[in-house]
């Protein structure tokens, strides 16, 4: 007989078990997020945090700082961060003029009314799709939506499900179902689901290969159970 899937409230207790507790590792605050994200290519982390360091110290983040420095300052300024420096400063630049022009300086203030509304105006800024949009929108303040980290949308659907698409889109929406479905409407919740499952799915379960020998979660995992992440149909 099939097992029960192990619910998500125990998930998430045994990867903070594990982990300890998590805390946002970048700004929070919408425009701010919207800069650090182009602070290092490929985006992890570290190498958004390295030019992030680098553009606060010569340069700083307030729009007209970003405007009145110029694209080759800012490319300078981003090459700690990594690839591109020259694609993401003129991506800074783009953010700062429409923040300027189309907010009046303020994007948080700007940020209210209907949630669809909001995340359309969120998605038309540079490399901002559902996950980015929602990550703003959980983390900023705005509303409790159930966001999955980019890195992480399989995590929940191996577990519960021992298997993921190859679809990432829809493994997203499945991964943000079964959230909405457990974890309750509070900011603090979800801030904690998600923080769990990127730490999850940046150390162990990473989307190729991953470290199943040394997960807390594997005895209840159904992926590590059926040794295979295909999915019916999908092989
Ligand atoms: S056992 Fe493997 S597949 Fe399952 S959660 Fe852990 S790392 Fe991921």
């Amino acid at each position: 007989m099939r097992k029960a899937p192990v619910s998500i409230t125990e998930i998430l207790q045994q990867l903070e078990s594990f982990y300890g507790g998590q805390s946002p590792c970048w700004p929070t605050d919408p425009y701010e997020f919207l800069v650090w994200w182009h602070c290092g290519y490929p985006a992890s982390d570290a190498a958004c945090m390295r030019g992030w360091k680098s553009l606060t110290a010569s340069i700083g983040i307030a729009p007209e700082r970003i405007l009145a420095a110029g694209t080759a300052a800012l490319t300078e300024a981003l090459k700690p961060g990594g690839m591109v420096p020259e694609l993401r400063a003129m991506r800074l630049l783009e953010i700062a003029a429409r923040v300027r022009n189309e907010y009046g300086g303020d994007l948080r203030a700007a940020l209210t009314g209907p949630i669809p509304r909001v995340r359309a105006a969120l998605k038309r800024f540079p490399n901002i799709a559902d996950p980015g949009a929602d990550r703003i929108l959980l983390f900023g303040g705005i509303a409790p939506v159930a966001a999955i980290p980019s890195n992480s949308p399989h995590v929940l659907l191996r577990i519960q499900r021992g298997w993921e698409r190859e679809n990432y889109g829809v493994n997203y929406r499945e991964a943000q179902k079964a959230l909405e479905a457990e974890v309750p409407a509070v900011f603090e919740a979800r801030q904690r689901a998600y923080l769990l499952l990127k730490q999850h799915g940046q150390e162990l379960c990473k989307r190729t290969k991953p470290k199943c020998a040394a997960c807390p979660v594997q005895p209840a995992c159904a992926y590590f159970a059926r040794g295979s992440g295909m999915g019916p149909g999908e092989a």
